[in-house]
Parts: structure tokens; sequence; C-alpha cells
């Protein structure tokens, strides 16, 4: 089922295209200095910043991502999602730690459900690669850590619980942990009956393209659950070759391919580019899902895009692109039964 890589393409691989996966994870880039160095920045000008942010959440880059970024330039949009800037010390009203309140979601340890038909299990804390406006940025991960006995409390939360038929692997990063691990899980919440897909969130086959190893792809073309992938892409550059071929082995396994994005000043907040990602999405197979509407987390109110800017540029989409390439502007607000969409034409 795996095709071999042609010997034209093998040719051009960079040398961390070899590595394995498990490898270029823990070799990532992990401090301020190196990351500026790598990109050909002077000190002078972001480090004293890029200190502070890595003191609040630490600098994360793998490097098959930071060599799609362009040298020398310090407004790269993919630059711009990794690398702490003096904003993210300062305070900004209605900026807040959990602003989705997920904290008062926990059905048990490591399982959050909001919504009535999906489940969303924090499978690890961890993450391939950290971004600067996540809203997860301050989440007490250690106390969702699983150990055997939170696993069964969660198998049997869900299988008392009828109504959900959908699993979402979350985190972090579910594809930071192993598959032998995430195979286990698989194939426990097979065994629901009234389970029927399978959902992973996920931003690794983006970022370290070799995670879409032979394991990986032996568990999701085995198990009888339906699989939806849920990428994290923001800008187009984030594509390249090797993540075309990822995302192709992906669906040859039997997945479905989505893309979610954060609408994010200076990375995509223009209807070009926006048109661009869902062109170079589709073109990878994978179909725009949603466009969310950024999230009040402290230390990232740079980001922020207000909605009437948002209902500008996603208006314009629908100008250009057939309905099936324009993603749906959603908000998360707590306590709501499903995501909130966001009008248009208001
Ligand atoms: C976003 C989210 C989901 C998935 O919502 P969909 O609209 O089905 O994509 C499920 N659970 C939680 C807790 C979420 O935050
Ligand atoms: S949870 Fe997703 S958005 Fe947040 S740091 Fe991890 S990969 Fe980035």
């Amino acid at each position: 089922m795996i095709q071999r890589t042609p010997a034209r393409i093998e040719a051009h691989l960079s040398d961390h295209e070899h590595r394995s996966w498990q490898q270029l994870l823990s070799e990532s880039v992990t401090s301020p200095e190196e990351l500026l160095r790598r990109l050909e920045l002077p000190e002078e000008l972001w480090l004293t910043a890029a200190r502070q942010g890595h003191r609040l959440f630490p600098v994360r880059v793998p490097e098959p991502f930071l060599a799609r970024m362009e040298k020398g330039n310090p407004a790269d949009p993919l630059l711009r999602q990794v690398l702490p800037l003096a904003e993210e010390t300062a305070r900004a009203p209605g900026f807040v730690s959990d602003p989705l309140e997920e904290s008062g979601a926990i059905a048990t340890t490591g399982l959050i459900r909001k919504y009535r038909s999906r489940a969303l299990l924090m499978v690890t804390g961890q993450c391939a690669i950290n971004c600067r406006y996540c809203f997860r940025r301050h989440f007490p991960y250690d106390e969702q850590r699983l150990n055997p006995d939170d696993r069964q409390r969660v198998i049997e939360t869900l299988g008392a619980s009828p109504e959900i038929n959908e699993v979402i692997f979350s985190g972090g990063d579910p594809l930071a942990v192993n598959d032998r691990l995430l195979a286990q899980w698989a194939t426990a919440i097979a065994g629901i009956p009234h389970i029927r897909r399978l959902r992973l969130h996920t931003r690794l086959p983006v970022v370290i393209p070799q995670r879409v190893c032979n394991e990986l792809l032996k568990w999701l073309s085995t198990t009888p659950l339906q699989v939806i992938i849920v990428l994290h892409v923001n800008h187009p550059a984030e594509i390249d070759t090797a993540t075309r071929r990822a995302l192709g082995y992906l669906r040859a396994a039997g997945a479905t391919l989505l893309n979610q994005s954060v609408i994010l000043r200076g990375v995509n907040d223009r209807a070009s580019v926006l048109e661009e990602l869902s062109e170079t999405l589709f073109e990878a197979g994978v179909l725009p899902y949603y466009l969310h509407a950024f999230d009040p987390v402290a230390g990232a109110h740079h980001y922020n895009v207000p909605d009437e800017e948002a209902r500008n540029l996603v208006r314009e989409l629908l100008s250009r692109l057939p309905g099936f390439l324009v993603p749906k502007l959603v908000r998360e607000e707590p306590g709501k039964e499903s995501k909130t969409p966001i009008n248009l034409f208001p």
C-alpha cells in the first residue's frame, strides 16, 4: 500500500528527512538563542523578549518546520507562530488563562466533555511545537497525566455514555505519543458498541511529516472505527513536499483529512493568504473545516483579529472560492452546546 519514495524525490531530501520522528521530536529547537541563530536574526533586536516569553511558555520548534522558514525574515508567517515577542509579557484586559473554561468540563481525568455526541481525550500534554497563540498555553497538563486506573475509568465513562458516538484524541498533540499506546486506546474504544468514529486533532503530520510512519498507518488502517484527522495549518507555506506525501499516506490508510486554522494577526489575516491556504490544502487532499476566531488567551493578544475584520475576510473568500473550500468561521464559547458560528451577514 505504501509507495516507496521515487528516487527523483529521494535525491532532494534534506538530511533531517532521514531521521525517525522520535529523534526529530527530541532534537527540536528549544531555546530562543538557537532559534534566532538558525534564522539569522540579530539577537540585539529579539533575544531579551524571546527569553522572557520562553520563561512563560517554552520555545519548541521541530527541525522540519524550521526548515520551511525564510532566513533573515522576522515577519515569516511560520516563525511568527513560534517566536516569543515582547507583547507576551504585557497584560490586556479580557485576555485570561483559561478562555474556554475547560477546567469545568472534565468528565473524568483526561476526558473533556462539552458536546453531546463527542468526547475529547487528552492523550498527552506534550506537543511537537509550541504555538505562541495556543489557548492551552496555561493549561495545567500535569494534573491530566493518565495512569492505568485513569485509562480504565475513561473507557468505563465512555461505555456508560450511549450518546457519545465519537472520541477525539487531543492534547497536547496525541501523535506525540507512541503508536503502541495509541493502538491500545483505539482497540479499547472500538470495543464500545455505540462509538463509531475516532478523530485526531494533530499538528504532527505537518510539523514532522516523518511521524506518518508504518506503525501509525498500520493501526489507522486496521481499526474498525472511521478515522478523521483534523490538522491545524494556518499558512500555505506550512505544506511542503514531505507533508504532502505524508498526507497522501494518511488518506491511503482510509482517514478523512480536515483542517482547522486560527485567524492570526501577521500570519493569515489576508484574504489572499486564506485563499491560497484552502487551495494548497485541497491539493494535498485536505478539506477546510473551521476558521477559529481568536480565543482571548493571556499573553497572545497581539495575534487578535477583531470579528468585523474576520467576517470581511471570510465574505471575501466566499466570492473567490467554491463553497467547499470556505472554512466555517466559528468561536468557542464556554457553556455552549457546540462551537458558535459567526454570522457573516449580520
Ligand atoms: C471543539 C471541541 C469538540 C469538537 O467539536 P466539533 O464541532 O465536533 O468539531 C469536541 N469537544 C470539545 C471539548 C471541543 O473543544
Ligand atoms: S495544542 Fe496545538 S496549538 Fe497548542 S501548542 Fe500544541 S500544537 Fe500548538
